[in-house]
């Protein structure tokens, strides 16, 4: 167990933004997994491993069956690549009383108090001039070293932020700190920086898509070493899970294996890289065309199909347990959580959540239940509209976790073991 909670942490600090988690999953698939490309035809072998990835921060893979049929189910899980954090501005660097800044736009729902006073870089995926105006050459970028830095005000000048709380504006109080400003109406070198990394010059720069990162590496905590505290565990944890299950998996006599990693999750799945766009519809299509079904068939696989919907869940805080429905409170190391919502904030419903349970037993891990309070709003995952898109029947379940959405969070080391279990089981097509 040991060494699979050091590969999930390795993956977490090697996956700062979503371009990261996807090199990162295509490591842990491995050389076994061929590399499709969707603008090519799909030649494929029974019982192949197949990968592929949509603008470089999502992910298809799948373990094709020996025999593929109208008979043939398709068990999937899903979850997602990116994580809340910050996204610099086009053009981000300014000079102001002294200091080099640059402005972020918020990128999903981070908890902004945890990203202040940490020590920060940046990541993501740079674009640069090419032989083809519609295929510009891009390069991964991970600082790795701390660059930059959003300082709280001393409790001297906000003394009563103990007890009224941390609010902090979005435009002008979450701006980073990264240099000093030489000349008052200059905006620094941060771009010229960043590129001569890359080893291309600043003119060949085009467009960039930069977030922030936290450096400190990811640990394991507890006196036996019972809690992971890191970043994006929501949902990493869950990416890896899944490519660890899926890379295990032997071909099935008839069942196809599936994974898919979207990005875009937490601003609401509508791109063209997200779980609301077309990428998996698209691909499960094509595969099973490619593996000589016709309409038909491709329509009954579905209906007799399961999609996992992979993502972590809330713990209850025992500082505020109030905030939690008193008989569902999922606890840390005690198995994965079936998250049910009566509004489809989640896509379990009683035939998929009646599945995922005989999958525990058969497994042999413990799993929890999770409600939301019911006078409280519910988040959501990307499983109501993948079973809306796909009509594949669908369960939510995830790792119980805190800090969700903090800079730095927290999970369970024991339910890293039982989650792979659960997913080992889901492809062993029993
Ligand atoms: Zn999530």
């Amino acid at each position: 167990m040991g060494a699979l909670i050091e590969q999930l942490l390795e993956f977490i600090d090697r996956s700062p933004s979503p371009y990261h988690a996807v090199e990162a999953a295509l490591a842990r698939l491995g050389p076994s997994f061929s590399r499709l490309d969707e603008r090519q035809a799909y030649a494929l072998e029974p019982g192949g491993r197949y990968v592929v990835t949509r603008s470089g921060s999502s992910l298809v893979a799948v373990v094709l069956p020996q025999r593929l049929s109208a008979e043939s189910r398709v068990l999937a899980i899903g979850a997602h690549t990116d994580s809340p954090t910050f996204r610099v501005k086009p053009q981000a660097s300014y000079a102001k009383e002294g200091y080099l800044q640059f402005g972020v736009e918020v990128y999903g729902g981070p908890l902004f108090a945890s990203w202040t006073d940490r020590d920060l870089g940046l990541a993501g995926r740079l674009w640069f001039r090419g032989d083809d105006p519609l295929a510009p050459e891009s390069v991964l970028y991970h600082s790795r070293s701390p660059i930059c830095r959003i300082p709280q005000l001393a409790i001297h000048l906000n003394r009563e932020v103990n007890q009224k709380g941390l609010t902090l504006n979005a435009q002008t109080e979450m701006c980073p700190i990264w240099g000093i400003a030489d000349d008052p109406g200059g905006e620094g070198a941060l771009l010229e920086a960043i590129c001569a990394e890359t080893g291309r010059p600043q003119s060949d720069l085009l467009s960039f898509e930069l977030v922030l990162c936290d450096t400190q590496p990811s640990a394991r905590s507890g006196l036996s070493g019972e809690f992971l505290h890191a970043p994006r565990l929501d949902n990493l944890a869950m990416c890896f899970a899944a490519l660890s299950a899926l890379a295990a998996s032997k071909a099935s006599p008839t069942d196809l294996y599936l994974i898919a990693l979207f990005d875009n999750e937490e601003v609401g799945s509508d791109s063209e890289r997200g779980a609301g766009g077309n990428f998996l519809e698209v691909t499960v299509e094509r595969l099973l065309h490619a593996g000589g079904l016709d309409l038909e068939g491709r329509h009954r696989i579905v209906r007799r199909s399961l999609f996992v919907s992979a993502d972590m869940a809330h713990s209850v805080h025992p500082n505020f347990a109030d905030k939690h429905e008193p008989r569902h409170m999922p606890v840390m190391n005690r198995g994965p959580v079936i998250k049910v919502n009566a509004q489809e904030r989640y896509a379990t419903t009683g035939f998929s959540a009646a599945v995922l349970r005989d999958l525990c037993r058969r497994a042999e891990i413990p799993h929890q239940w999770f409600v939301n309070r019911t006078d409280l709003g519910c988040g959501s995952t990307i499983g109501p509209m993948t079973a809306a898109r796909m009509g594949i029947p669908t369960v939510d379940v995830g790792n119980a976790m805190l800090s969700m959405h903090s800079a730095r969070e927290m999970a369970g080391a024991a339910d890293v073991e039982y989650v792979d279990r659960l997913f080992a089981q889901l492809f062993s097509g029993q």
